[in-house]
């Protein structure tokens, strides 16, 4: 049951509900909003698709998982306590360090007693006359709440290839994301793996190793760079913990809140033989350096973008020694950094192995799935295990999937079928009461800093409308207009645009995303976060609060 409200007209309402608010999803942001919102005293329930907590950390068990955030400034920030206790092994954790990490922090704020695993909801409508939300999960059951808010990351639906043939396969198949939580064995086994994103990349690196024979289905090379992990010894994560708090600022302060910060120079400013030296040492070093912390303008100015494409050309052709494989392992259709960069610890050199082979799908591309194998234009492989690394359906995949309804019925899907608009992210126009933690058009970027932040931005507003007695918060339309515009605005003049890829929300395997858009605000945390304070400063003026 719900605390009931001090206002006259309100309690009977409230009392009603089956809880103050419903989260969806027990990843990093809806382990914290649960908390945030135990502080306010509101009755909660977070629903969760998987059987334990950590999302992303949860499901991504693939071989080789792990995050290209230094751990360091991947953790919660909110919890002294917690920050003295947890000993990160590794510079950058593996899922299994993280997965840990994510059960080490429900078990200690006692959250599991609020979540209901193996929960997937699959409809959410609002009610104008009560003002509330009715949820309902997959075989049926209905909970209602003034709150809804939705904690479904940006990453969290995954998506098949569109290939004939798919069912007909009678080895072993998977998608990387819903890998299985028992060990796989790929030892003397033909293994074949279609898709070279972050994930691919990473698994590959892994399972080439074990694999008798793997085979590398690739239809767009990419910009990996190296990702230098190293353990983490006890002398470092003293040091470490006695830097948190500047870590954590340094990370307020970056536009992606990493460490990584870009080189205030142009990458034409300075001389050949310095931007060379320059970028070497940005090659040599752990994270996203040679992505974020690079000269200003690499991912504006195409001279410049071109440059550093030569750079990391050069590398890619050093480490593969055959020089046919190198070329195809080299992007041509897209500069570095205009996709999101993978990390790689040893990808390249994978190639060099006897065991693995390389074929590329724009020359053979892939006609069906047999029940061998996999047949090309050129040839039938067969193979024991095939591995699916074919991404998501990025940011707006997970809200889509759930029948959201607002206002008069309208659909969510709907309203974005040309796009998504939103309030910073967070609130949508005639949908009042919904909530979205990292939602489209907020500031992304090291997920749990900008996660923290829309968390406790939500936690703020909710508590605002409780002591006001305020039981309807909605977008105005004029205020998503704004953002929405803002947000375009944003992101003029950046190459990334220009892409295909899942940050300019395209995936061809799911009709209606065949096309770019704009799914992410770019114009940096720092003034994401300046927007949203002026927002909440101005006593929400861009909300219709009754
Ligand atoms: P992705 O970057 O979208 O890559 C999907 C891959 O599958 C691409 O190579 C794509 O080819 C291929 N593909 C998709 N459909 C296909 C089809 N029908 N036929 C053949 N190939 C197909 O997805 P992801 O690798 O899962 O990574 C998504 C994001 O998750 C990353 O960018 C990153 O943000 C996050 N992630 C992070 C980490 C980390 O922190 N280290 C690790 C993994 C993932 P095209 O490129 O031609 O479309």
């Amino acid at each position: 049951m719900v605390a009931l409200q001090a206002v006259s007209g309100q309690a009977e309402m409230e009392a009603a509900l089956d809880f103050d608010a419903i989260v969806i999803g027990a990843g990093v942001s809806g382990l914290y909003q649960l908390y945030r919102l135990r502080e306010l005293g509101l009755s909660a329930r977070v629903f969760e698709a998987g059987s334990g907590v950590g999302g992303t950390w949860y499901w991504n068990r693939y071989p080789g998982a792990r995050f290209d955030s230094e751990s360091w400034t991947y953790g919660y920030s909110f919890s002294q306590e917690l920050l003295d206790e947890w000993d990160w092994e590794e510079h950058f954790a593996a899922q299994p360090e993280t997965e840990r990490y994510l059960n080490h922090v429900a078990d200690k704020f006692d959250l599991r007693r609020d979540i209901q695993f193996k929960s997937r909801v699959a409809a959410a409508h609002y009610r104008e006359d009560t003002r509330d939300w009715d949820i309902a999960l997959e075989g049926g059951r209905h909970y209602t709440a003034r709150f809804l808010i939705t904690a479904v990351g940006v990453l969290s639906a995954a998506t098949m290839p569109t290939i004939p043939g798919l069912a007909s396969f009678q080895g072993q198949s998977c998608h990387t994301h819903y890998w299985p939580k028992e060990p796989v064995r790929f030892e003397g086994k033909r293994v074949a793996i279609i898709g070279t994103g972050a994930t691919g990349i990473q698994a590959i690196t892994e399972i080439a190793k074990p694999a008798g024979h793997l085979t590398v289905f690739q239809r767009t090379p990419q910009w990996a760079a190296p990702l230098h992990n190293a353990k983490i010894t006890k002398a470092e994560m003293s040091r470490i913990r006695a830097n948190y708090p500047e870590i954590f600022a340094r990370c307020q302060e970056t536009a992606g809140c990493f460490i990584h910060a870009a080189d205030p120079r142009a990458a034409l400013d300075v001389s050949p033989e310095e931007r060379e030296a320059f970028w070497e040492k940005l090659y040599g070093e752990p994270g996203f350096g040679i992505w974020m912390g690079n000269f200003r303008d690499i991912l504006t100015d195409r001279a410049a973008n071109a440059l550093i494409s030569d750079f990391v050309a050069r590398r890619i052709r050093q480490r593969v020694k055959d020089p046919a494989v190198a070329e195809k392992l080299i992007p041509k259709n897209h500069g570095f950094g205009t996709r999101r960069v993978p990390l790689e610890s040893g990808y390249f050199e994978v190639y060099n192995q006897p065991n693995v082979e390389l074929v590329d799908i724009k020359e053979t591309p892939i006609e069906r799935i047999t029940p061998a194998g996999i047949k090309t234009s050129e040839r039938e492989y067969e193979f024991d295990i095939i591995i699916y690394a074919t991404g998501f359906d990025a940011i707006t995949g997970a809200f889509d999937r759930i029948d959201i309804r607002g206002v008069d019925g309208v659909a969510l899907k709907e309203k974005w079928r040309d796009g998504p608009q939103t309030l910073l992210g967070i609130l949508v126009d005639g949908f009042p009461n919904m909530l979205m933690v990292m939602g489209p058009h907020a500031g992304l970027g090291n997920f749990p800093r900008a996660a923290e932040y829309s968390t406790d931005w939500v936690t703020r507003l909710i508590r605002f409308a409780r002591e006001r007695g305020l039981t309807r918060i909605e977008a105005t339309t004029a205020g998503a207009t704004a953002w929405t515009e803002h947000v375009l605005e944003a992101s003029k003049g950046l190459l990334f645009t220009e892409v295909d890829s899942w940050m300019t929300g395209v995936n061809r395997n799911v009709e209606g995303k065949e096309v770019r858009r704009i799914m992410r605000y770019s114009g940096g945390h720092p003034a994401f976060r300046e927007r949203c304070e002026a927002v909440a400063a101005d006593g929400y003026r861009e909300l219709a609060l009754a």
